[in-house]
């Protein structure tokens, strides 16, 4: 993200500090979905999101509670605009992000770009027990974006962030 001037900076932050519609445990900017905050004139100020999965319809309550924030900061007139490119993946979810997932009983998406071609073999951890021995319940759980799980440990189902 590029802020230049300190107005921007401060309207990122208050932008960002707004949690997700689907995952209330987590902000815009932990789950790395803000992109860019820039001040256009007086009151005026456009702010770029990038969708998460095409399948989690978060998009739109996200730009509007933006819009809601800023207004209510003095921006008279805020523009939320998507940026596609490049592409959201879990891997922009900040660590702060996968702290709190976990904490709300989801397994966080693990970590792709890391280095090397393992990244992907590493086991899903239980949120509740830290066993890695959990199996597959669900491709689809009460979102698209998420999987249902069980730890074979505790027997506790979960969801299970997906990676992309
Ligand atoms: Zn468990």
């Amino acid at each position: 993200m590029v802020t230049t001037t300190p107005l921007e900076e401060e309207l990122s932050r208050l932008a960002g500090a707004v949690p997700d519609p689907e995952l209330p445990a987590v902000t815009l900017e932990e789950l790395g979905v803000l992109r860019g905050v820039h001040v256009l004139g007086p009151g005026r100020v456009r702010v770029e999101l990038t969708p998460t999965y095409t399948g989690c319809p978060g998009i739109e309550a996200m730009a509007s509670d933006v819009e809601r924030v800023l207004h209510e900061h003095g921006m008279a007139d805020v523009a939320v605009v998507t940026v596609l490119s490049p592409a959201w993946t879990t891997d922009d979810i900040t660590e702060e992000g996968r702290r709190k997932l976990a904490e709300f009983g989801i397994a966080p998406p693990r970590p792709q770009k890391a280095d090397g071609p393992v990244p992907l073999t590493l086991a899903i951890r239980c949120p509740h027990c830290g066993s890695t021995d959990t199996e597959l319940l669900s491709r689809f759980s009460s979102t698209a974006c998420k999987a249902l799980r069980r730890c074979v440990t505790c027997r506790e189902p979960f969801d299970h962030f997906k990676e992309l």
